[in-house]
C-alpha cells in the first residue's frame, strides 16, 4: 500500500520487503521473492533502519514509521489553500507588472515590508519552539549556515 499526504508532495510512503540479503525491494515482484522482514522507506529515499516481521502486522508497524518521518515535513508544509493563494497573488502581480508596472511597484513594496517582519517573527517563533538552524534552513530551502548567519539576530531572548 502507498501512503501519502496532500501537504508534502514527493512523500510517497511503503512498507518496503527487505530481501534475505538485507537490501530493500523498492517494486511489486519483490513479492513473488522470498523477503525476510518489512522496514518504511519513501521516495524521498528515506528509509527506516528499525525491521518488523514479514507479516501484515509487521508491514502495518512499518507505514507507522513512515507517519514518523512526515512529522517534522508536515510542520513545515503550508497549508495547500495558501500555497494556492500565494501562487495566484504572484501571478496576478506578474500580470500587473506587465499592464502598470507602477502600481506593482508599490503594491511590492508593501508586500515587501510585511514579508520582511513575518519572516522574522517566523523563524523567531520556531527557534522559540525548538526547531533547529537545519530546520529552519530546510524549511527556506537554504543552508543552515545561511539561515543562522541571516536570522541570528531574531533570536529569542
Ligand atoms: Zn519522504
Amino acid at each position: 500500500m502507498t501512503l501519502k499526504l496532500s501537504d508534502i508532495p514527493g512523500h510517497e510512503g511503503f512498507a518496503a520487503p527487505v530481501l534475505p540479503g538485507g537490501e530493500l525491494a523498492r517494486s511489486g515482484s519483490a513479492f513473488t521473492r522470498t523477503f525476510i522482514g518489512y522496514q518504511a522507506a519513501c521516495s524521498c529515499g528515506w528509509a527506516d533502519r528499525r525491521r518488523f516481521p514479514p507479516s501484515p502486522q509487521g508491514a502495518k508497524e512499518a507505514e507507522e514509521q513512515w507517519y514518523k518521518h512526515t512529522g517534522p515535513l508536515l510542520a513545515a508544509a503550508p497549508p495547500n489553500w495558501l500555497v494556492i493563494k500565494s501562487n495566484l497573488l504572484c501571478e496576478q502581480v506578474a500580470n500587473l507588472t506587465g499592464d502598470r508596472p507602477l502600481a506593482a511597484l508599490t503594491l511590492l513594496a508593501q508586500v515587501e515590508a510585511w514579508q520582511r517582519a513575518l519572516l522574522d517573527r517566523a523563524v523567531a517563533a520556531a527557534r522559540a519552539g525548538g526547531a533547529s538552524w537545519s530546520q529552519v534552513g530546510d524549511a527556506m530551502g537554504i543552508s543552515k549556515q545561511a539561515a543562522h548567519e541571516r536570522f541570528r539576530d531574531a533570536e529569542p531572548v
